[in-house]
């Protein structure tokens, strides 16, 4: 059976290692908001560019500390629209709705699965203040278009990294070299370390970067009670605090990072020249270090058939997402809305197998048993 993503084979590497660094954690005492998150968000913000980065407790808490951070120094208010996808995982609107914004869904391009920057547009209304821009499934958004849109409109942007640790935006022309990555391409960032992204812990964990560092001093307060200094409380904060131990072993899978990001592109470079079968579309990739393959997804008509005889052949795969979110039971005001291209992707997707463990003859398979479908 090859495994849709084997979590188990993806930390074994680092056994000994995180054994040693539970041991030192333990015998430090320290265990929250230690030298481990210290070092981590530290190292974090160097990774992706900015100048910070606040570790907490998840990549959701991540997205609706930034909004309630903006809002605590004024550059939000209640009420404010987030123009967000209607293509996303549902912790991306859920954020907005629990920060007391208002999200408005705006349709994807049905190539690259993100935002249409030309749709973002026409949703802006007077009480727009900011784009979420989701770089969904590892690929990112059109950054220098939505930054530009929100450049001339006024409006915050805020990237939803959480699929895309160390995507790469490359440059070209009087730009070249000034390469930036994921999480330094907005005003601020959010990542989630859960355990299946591409660095993952092994339990909860998120952060924050961002080159602000107003917004970086808020945040750090917000995530730990509205407290920077013990039983001092001058915001109304949260608990949402990276886990030392957490980052403990973060710190150990971050140098491995770009090379991991690396092995994903070299399965989805194998999958995009291998595969050849006229029932099945592959994702638009440009070759270029912009995508960090969270997922590979394709296209069917007869999606769930084909999920069927993979699985009889011995592969598992995931579909993400089944429901779009103004589908979804918790959103029954939405369920008569019309996002056609969302839900044809939503119809039609299927993610095979790909990580950084994945072997060689396992994508032979998989390559295989597809193009005999
Ligand atoms: C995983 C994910 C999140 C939420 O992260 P958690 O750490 O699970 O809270 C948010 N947005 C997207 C796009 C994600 O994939």
């Amino acid at each position: 059976m090859i495994k849709f993503l084997d979590l188990k084979k993806i930390n074994e590497s680092y056994e000994a290692d995180f054994y040693e660094k539970m041991k030192l954690v333990l015998e430090n005492g320290w265990y929250i908001l230690g030298n481990e998150v210290k070092a981590f968000e530290s190292d974090f913000a160097h990774y992706c560019g900015t100048k910070y980065c606040v570790g907490v407790g998840n990549g959701f808490d991540a997205l609706v500390l930034i909004f309630k951070a903006y809002i605590q120094l004024g550059k939000l208010q209640k009420g404010d629209e987030v123009i967000v996808p209607a293509n996303t995982y549902i912790a991306s609107v859920l954020a907005i709705l629990h920060a007391d914004l208002i999200p408005v869904l705006a349709e994807p391009d049905l190539k690259s699965y993100n935002i249409n920057p030309g749709l973002i547009l026409k949703k802006i209304t007077p009480k727009t203040k900011a784009v979420l821009a989701v770089h969904l499934y590892g690929q990112l958004a059109e950054m220098r278009i939505i930054n530009e849109i929100a450049n001339q409109n006024n409006l915050l942007v805020i990237e939803d990294a959480a699929q895309a640790h160390g995507a790469v935006l490359v440059e070209s022309g009087m730009l070249k070299g000034e390469n930036k990555k994921s999480g330094n391409l907005s005003n601020a960032a959010a990542f989630s370390f859960y355990p299946g992204k591409n660095l993952g812990a092994l339990g909860d964990g998120g952060a924050i970067t961002t080159n602000d560092a107003q917004l970086a001093k808020v945040l750090y307060s917000l995530r730990n009670y509205g407290s920077q200094k013990k039983y001092h409380n001058e915001l109304v904060g949260v608990n949402s605090r990276l886990d030392e131990l957490q980052a403990a072993f973060l710190n150990l899978k971050l140098p491995d990072l770009n090379q991991d990001n690396q092995k994903r592109r070299e399965v989805a470079s194998r999958y995009l020249a291998e595969i050849k079968n006229n029932k099945i579309i592959l994702p638009f990739w440009n070759l270029s270090e912009n995508h960090v393959f969270h997922l590979f997804v394709i296209r069917t008509e007869n999606r769930d058939e084909l999920q069927k005889y993979l699985l009889e052949n011995g592969i598992q795969t995931m579909i993400h997402y089944p429901i779009p979110t103004h589908k979804q039971k918790a959103f029954s005001d939405w369920n008569k809305l019309s996002f056609p291209v969302t839900e044809k992707i939503h119809n039609e997707v299927l993610s095979l197998p790909i990580s950084p463990v994945m072997r060689n003859d396992e994508v032979s398979f998989v390559i295989e048993i597809l193009n005999r479908y």
